[in-house]
């Protein structure tokens, strides 16, 4: 069991605010990847969970203990880094039962232990090589296997795939997960890589700046981003973002009069927005058509065939370049005049102070 409870949690380093008031639950079980560009303070709030970090403000529980001043090894969170921190003269097996040794684990049961993790981890035929023998994918198996023999109540991951190659980090993802549903542990995750949180989160958190912008299952920051910030991080190629202002409003939508000219309809039950509020549309690129009748018009000036499926980048006089994707634009070519149709069912909007107002 490991239920996380963050309330209103701080960090104050000398003239920095890192972490400025976080409040999180956390269940049990659940896999949570903490996302958001360099220096927004992910690193810093999941080494305070682990008690790597003082919290300098709020409450900090685990299973409904004030967790704050308990240390770091009494938390029963296991932590693993980016650095596999291997020891080079060990082999894969002393390594992995080096904790367990330290605290004074009988050997029979220590052996045990590094069996079973070894065989989930399918580390079974290299216990025996030291670290240097391995591939980079094996020695971070390895730093897992090191917590797990540990028995925690949860893992704590920073950046653990970052060393490893496109391909390996693909493989490692998807183990990671299993290992989650298998070991029926919490485990929280950091990374850079939007692409990571999708693809491995339960939930993700998203943070910008100290604070946390959104948090909700993959789908429902991609689909429904409470604000540009999470829209523009979330999705890759990005969420195609244009200015305008509300020209109309009913019950079952809005028209959106562009900058650039176009009139786009949004279909939406209640928005929000009266007309004249200034707003910006979101229309991610599959969700954006080229059709002889879009309201938007540009030039291609990129194309990138991906084999299933097409990227047109078009270029707008004046205005941001737009990106359309979709699997039969194989016969557009570069400097071809077009013309793009958002989904109006998908579009989003966004207010004057940024947030969603759908
Ligand atoms: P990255 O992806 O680059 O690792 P991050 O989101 O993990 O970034 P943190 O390492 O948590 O970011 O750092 C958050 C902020 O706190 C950064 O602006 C960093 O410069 C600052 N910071 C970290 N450690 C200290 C410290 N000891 N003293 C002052 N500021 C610090």
């Amino acid at each position: 069991m490991a239920k996380l409870l963050l309330e209103k949690v701080e960090k104050r380093y000398e003239g920095f605010h890192a972490i400025k008031g976080v409040d999180l639950s956390i269940d049990d079980r659940e896999f949570v990847v903490f996302v958001g560009p360099s220096g927004c303070g992910k690193t810093t709030l999941l080494r305070m969970i682990a008690g790597l970090e003082e919290i300098t403000g709020g409450d900090f529980s685990i299973d409904g203990v004030r967790a704050n001043d308990i240390p770091p090894d009494k938390r029963g969170l296991a932590m693993v880094f980016q650095t596999y921190a291997l020891y080079p003269h060990m082999t894969v097996a002393e390594n992995m039962g080096f904790a367990l040794k330290m605290a004074k684990v009988p050997k029979a049961e220590i052996e045990k232990k590094v069996a079973h993790a070894a065989e989930m981890l399918q580390l079974d035929k290299v216990l025996a090589r030291r670290p240097k023998a391995l591939s980079g994918g094996q020695r971070q198996r390895v730093a897992i296997g090191r917590a797990i023999v540990r028995n925690p109540k949860g893992f704590l991951f920073d950046e653990p795939l970052s060393n490893l190659d496109a391909a390996l980090r693909v493989q490692m993802r998807t183990e990671l997960v299993k290992l989650n549903k298998q070991l029926e542990t919490t485990m929280i995750y950091v990374t850079h890589d939007q692409v990571e949180a999708m693809t491995m989160a339960d939930r993700i958190v998203v943070l910008n700046g100290g604070i946390v912008e959104q948090v909700g299952s993959p789908l429902e920051l991609y689909h429904n981003p409470a604000n540009l910030f999470v829209a523009g991080f979330i999705g890759s190629p990005k969420m195609n973002l244009l200015e305008g202002e509300i020209a109309a409003r009913d019950d079952a939508g809005a028209d959106v009069k562009l900058d650039d000219g176009g009139t786009i309809r949004v279909e939406a039950a209640n928005i929000a927005a009266a007309p004249g509020l200034r707003v910006t549309l979101g229309t991610r690129p599959e969700h954006t058509a080229l059709a002889a009748d879009g309201e938007i018009g540009g030039t291609a000036d990129f194309v990138e065939h991906l084999g299933n499926e097409t990227l047109v980048y078009v270029k707008r006089p004046g205005e941001k370049q737009m990106i359309v994707k979709a699997d039969d634009l194989a016969g557009v070519r570069m400097g071809d005049p077009v013309r793009m149709k958002p989904q109006s069912a998908r579009a989003v909007l966004f207010g004057p102070d940024g947030k969603a107002l759908l």
